[in-house]
Order: structure tokens, then C-alpha cells, then sequence
């Protein structure tokens, strides 16, 4: 980082935006570059602007007067003849915002002195800090953005430890083990963020120790919450709450702690992610949340229709947002549920190519990125998927689900029933009755695993509506009753599996694909079903 921002100061760029709320941690990092001779070997000063201030010289402590209005800025900006860099701050509302057209003669006087900036004898160069990206056309081949992370470990450590310093009356009661805990759960927050959060657990009892990481945790999911794009999953699953889908555990299991040091030694490139597709309601996001708790890692859904709707902020800055915050928690999983419906606007001239751009930023990242954020990513109708994101490279691999064989819905019956049958009176008919599980599972072929589990939970309403033990009867009668999803989209599966057979890896466990006995696509993909083996 530090690198490429004295690069583009020594290389002259003369418009740069940085996307942050962080308008002092920001302000702090370009001044240490910028009057570093090392770094850019020829020293800058350092102007900060704001619309409501003027000018002021971070170096002499001096303000610029009659500087506030925007115009009389620029033109200082202009006429000043020494070496310096000028941070302007929120000068985006300039470039239009909601409600507020762009100033163009605003645009037009940027325009005007770039040659002076990338070509006059001093070397001057503008940076725009705001918390929202927003380039007007004209202005894009000229302005670079950089891309300013959120505090690292270290600096979220160093907070932490002035804190403390600072705050003699507050008792810390942290081994090195709980501090590092709490900092790594402020991860993901600005630095003023996660110092109101420290302060909030201090003030609270005057101490600060291991039992505020939920304090810390809360602020975090908050914030999270507040970008209206990403929310935060707890997930209550692991992964016996699983029935089936062996392959698709095995594989997850086996690259549990690939981000560890051990795992350098083997080598082991650092999973990118999954992309799991198939029938619903099959358990492709019950797998989602099982691996967050298989991984013990932090898992963010992104909601990617939010992201392209635009309801929230302009779409490509939410994008850019949600993924510098995916990263800055990592390790971490981002969940990206039903990602063909955020996709689904893409090549339409609807939106004047800012889907294109996002879905682009998106590729781009998933290639390029590495930092440890592992995607899973759901779908169920792959025909709206475009071609680039199923292409070699992005994932690791493409999972399909199909309803579930013989053997695994006789497993999920398992789950859902001892999940439910505490109490033994309620049991006493079922639970240690032989081959039950078996018999209920021959009953419901082609039922998908949300269906099982809904025979299950009306089956246990009718016993206690009539306030007695469950009887195999209630399941019987309830499966009987029910149509399940394979008989009324019976087209769009054998589609599914079509299309799974030569791009998806089976996520159902090869011994098991075996069972399957009237296939209900008997006709023409009997031996396709459920794709390709995955060799272990
Ligand atoms: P959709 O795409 O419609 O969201 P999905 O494939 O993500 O479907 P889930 O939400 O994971 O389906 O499944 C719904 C519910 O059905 C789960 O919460 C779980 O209770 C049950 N279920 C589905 N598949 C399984 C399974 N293989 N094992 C245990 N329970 C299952």
C-alpha cells in the first residue's frame, strides 16, 4: 500500500479518491508519505479542505482565508508554486449526489488545471476523500482511485493499548491472548469505530476484560447491519445437522484451517470459494451456515440484489464497500444467497452498464484477492448465470445438489425427528421402533429435505393437537398428502441436473448416487444424475 500511494504522487497522478469515512487516519497516511523524502524524494506540503473551513496548512498549522467557497480553493490550488498535495474533503456533493445535479463549471475548472498539475514545475496533486465514490463522466480517465483499507490488527492493537495508557482508572484485565481476542473482534470497524466500542466497554464497569468481546462483537454487527448490504449470520448448524451430501462435507472438511501455518508447509493455495447450485430446498444454505461453524469463521451474507438495486448508496461503491469489509474481518466466509438473482439484470441496457461494472469489480476480486475470504455462493436457477462466473479459475469448484437418495432422506428424517423427540412420552411410538427412518424414507423419493422436514414438524402439530405420542401414522398421513417440488417442476429439475451433469461436481456421495431406483428422469438423464464424480 504504502508503495503504490508514493508512486502515484512520484508518477504525478494528479487526481486521486480515496473512499473513506476515515477522513483523519486517511489524512495522517497521505502526510506521512507525502512529506517522507525517502518515499517520494521530493517532500510535498499538505493542505486540508472543507467547504466549511477553507484551506488550512497541515504543516503550519495555518488556515488559507477565503478559501471556503470551492472556486476560490481550485484556484489557489492553481496559482500555488510549491511542492504540495491538497486533501479535499466531501467534495463528491460536487460531482452530484441525490437531489443535487453535478456542478459543472465546478468540472470544468478541475479539467482545466490538470495539465498544470501533471506537467508544471512544481508537483502538486488533489485528493478527494469522501465516504461515497462518485466520479462524474468527464472526470474518469483522469481520477485514480485508491483504495484505502480499513485498520489492521496492529493498529486496532495500538488503539487499544493508548486506550488503556490513557484511561489510568479503567482496570485491564487482559492476557496478551484475551487482547489479541478483542482486536481481532474490532476487525472490520474504522478506528473511531473501535475505539467507541472499547470506550463503551470501559465506561460500562470501569474495566475492560475478556467478557467485553460481546460488547465488541455487538458494535461490529451493527455496523455490518448499517450498510444495509451485508448482515451477519449466527449459525446454530453444524455439521451433523447435515443429512447426506457427503461429497460436498468431505470436500469442506478437508480444507478446514487451509489459511493455517501448517498448511503453508503442504503448499496449499488458499481456497477461493464454492458455488453451490441444485434443487431447493435441499440444504445448499443450511451448508452455508454448517461451515462457518465446521470453520469457526465469521460468515457475512451479502445480499447481492440489494447491491445492484441501488436502494442503498450508489451500487458500485456498495460493492467495493462490502468486499473491503468481507476482507477486513477475514478469515472469514461471505455468503452470497441466490446470487443469480443479483446477477440477473446483467446485459440488459437498463442501467447504463453499472451492473456490467460491478459484476466485473466482482471477477476481478474473486481472481485477484488474497486476502482469506472464502465465498459460497448459492443458486438455484443457473441458466440466468453469465459464462464468466462459471469459468475455471473463479471457484474451486461448482457443487450440485440434487433431491436427496434413498439413504439420505432416510438420514434426514433421522435428524429432524431426534432433533424433536426430546421428551420420551411424545417418542414412546417411534423412537427405537425398528426401521422406521428406512420405511419413512422408501415412502418420500423424490421428496426434497425442507419437505421431510415440514412432514415431520405437521405430523408432531396433529399429535399434539390431539395430545398423544407421535405415531408412524401422522408421518405416513402427511406424506401422503403432500406434492412434493420434484413432481410439480419435474421440467426445470431435469434441466438442472442436465446442466449439472457436465459443470458440477455431485455434492451427494457416489455409493449413494447409486440408490436411486425410479428416477423420475428415467427417460434421458438416468445416468447423468447428479454430474460428475469428485475423486478423493
Ligand atoms: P433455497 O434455495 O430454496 O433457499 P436451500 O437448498 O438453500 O433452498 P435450505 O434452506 O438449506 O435449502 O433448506 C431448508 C431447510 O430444509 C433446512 O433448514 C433444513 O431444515 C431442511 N433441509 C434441507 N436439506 C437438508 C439436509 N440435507 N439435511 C437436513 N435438513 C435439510
Amino acid at each position: 500500500m504504502t508503495y503504490k500511494l508514493s508512486s502515484l504522487l512520484k508518477a504525478r497522478f494528479p487526481l486521486i479518491y480515496i473512499p473513506t469515512f476515515e477522513e483523519d487516519r486517511v489524512t495522517k497516511y497521505i502526510k506521512s508519505i507525502a512529506t517522507d523524502e525517502k518515499l517520494v524524494k521530493y517532500p510535498r506540503e499538505v493542505f486540508t479542505w472543507t467547504q466549511t473551513s477553507g484551506i488550512y496548512n497541515q504543516n503550519t498549522g495555518k488556515a488559507v482565508n477565503d478559501t471556503t467557497c470551492p472556486e476560490k480553493m481550485l484556484e489557489y490550488i492553481r496559482k500555488y508554486d510549491k511542492d504540495a498535495v491538497f486533501i479535499l474533503y466531501d467534495f463528491h456533493v460536487n460531482f452530484g449526489v441525490k437531489n443535487r445535479t453535478p456542478d459543472y463549471n465546478l468540472i470544468r475548472k478541475i479539467r482545466d488545471i490538470i495539465p498544470d498539475l501533471k506537467l508544471g514545475y512544481v508537483r502538486k496533486s488533489i485528493f478527494f476523500v469522501s465516504p461515497e465514490l462518485i466520479i462524474p463522466e468527464t472526470l474518469q480517465k483522469e481520477i485514480t482511485i485508491f483504495d484505502f483499507p480499513l485498520p489492521t490488527l496492529d493498529e486496532i492493537r495500538n488503539k487499544l493499548d493508548s486506550m488503556i495508557e490513557q484511561n489510568k482508572a479503567v482496570q485491564a484485565n487482559l492476557t496478551d491472548e484475551e487482547k489479541e481476542k478483542l482486536c481481532k473482534a474490532a476487525l472490520g470497524l474504522t478506528l473511531q469505530e473501535a475505539e467507541s466500542a472499547f470506550a463503551l466497554a470501559m465506561v460500562n464497569d470501569g474495566k475492560i476484560n475478556i467478557k467485553d468481546l460481546s460488547i465488541v462483537m455487538e458494535e461490529k454487527v451493527q455496523v455490518i447491519k448499517k450498510t444495509g448490504i451485508l448482515d451477519f449470520v449466527k449459525s446454530e448448524y453444524s455439521i451433523n445437522d447435515i443429512g447426506g451430501l457427503d461429497n460436498l462435507k468431505n470436500w469442506l472438511l478437508k480444507r478446514n484451517n487451509s489459511w493455517s501455518e501448517q498448511a503453508k508447509k503442504y503448499c496449499i493455495p488458499a481456497p477461493k470459494g464454492v458455488l453451490v447450485t441444485g434443487v431447493p430446498g435441499c440444504g445448499k444454505s443450511l451448508t452455508a451456515k454448517a461451515m462457518s461453524t465446521i470453520w469457526q469463521l465469521p460468515l457475512i451474507k451479502l445480499d447481492l440484489g440489494k447491491v445492484f438495486s441501488g436502494l442503498v448508496g450508489s451500487s458500485e461503491e456498495n460493492m467495493r464497500r462490502a468486499l473491503a469489509t468481507a476482507e477486513a474481518v477475514a478469515p472469514s466466509i461471505l455468503w452470497i444467497d441466490e446470487i443469480e438473482k443479483g446477477l440477473s439484470g446483467l446485459g440488459s441496457n437498463g442501467d447504463s452498464g453499472v451492473s456490467s461494472r460491478i459484476f466485473g469489480q466482482f471477477l476481478t476480486w474473486m481472481q485477484e484477492k488474497e486476502s482469506p475470504v472464502f465465498v459460497i455462493a448459492t443458486a438455484n436457477n443457473i441458466n440466468t448465470l453469465p459464462p464468466e462466473l462459471l469459468r475455471k479459475g473463479r471457484f474451486d469448484e461448482i457443487f450440485f445438489v440434487d433431491l436427496p437418495t434413498m439413504s439420505e432422506r432416510k438420514e434426514i428424517f433421522k435428524l429432524h425427528l431426534e432433533k424433536r423427540l426430546k421428551d420420551k412420552d411424545v417418542a414412546s411410538e417411534i423412537v427405537g421402533v425398528k426401521n422406521v427412518c428406512t420405511e419413512l424414507a422408501k415412502m418420500t423419493e423424490g421428496f426434497i429435505g425442507s419437505e421431510i422436514e415440514q412432514v415431520v414438524v405437521s405430523a408432531l402439530c396433529d399429535a399434539f393437537f390431539e395430545n398423544r405420542p407421535l405415531k408412524f401414522e401422522d408421518l405416513a398421513r402427511n406424506i401422503a398428502s403432500t406434492v412434493p417440488l420434484s413432481a410439480t417442476q419435474r421440467e426445470q429439475i431435469l434441466a438442472l441436473r442436465a446442466w449439472a451433469n457436465v459443470r458440477a461436481v455431485s455434492a451427494t456421495k457416489d455409493s449413494s448416487r447409486q440408490e436411486y431406483t425410479k428416477e423420475i428422469d428415467a427417460e434421458n438423464v438416468s445416468s447423468s444424475r447428479g454430474g460428475r464424480t469428485l475423486d478423493f
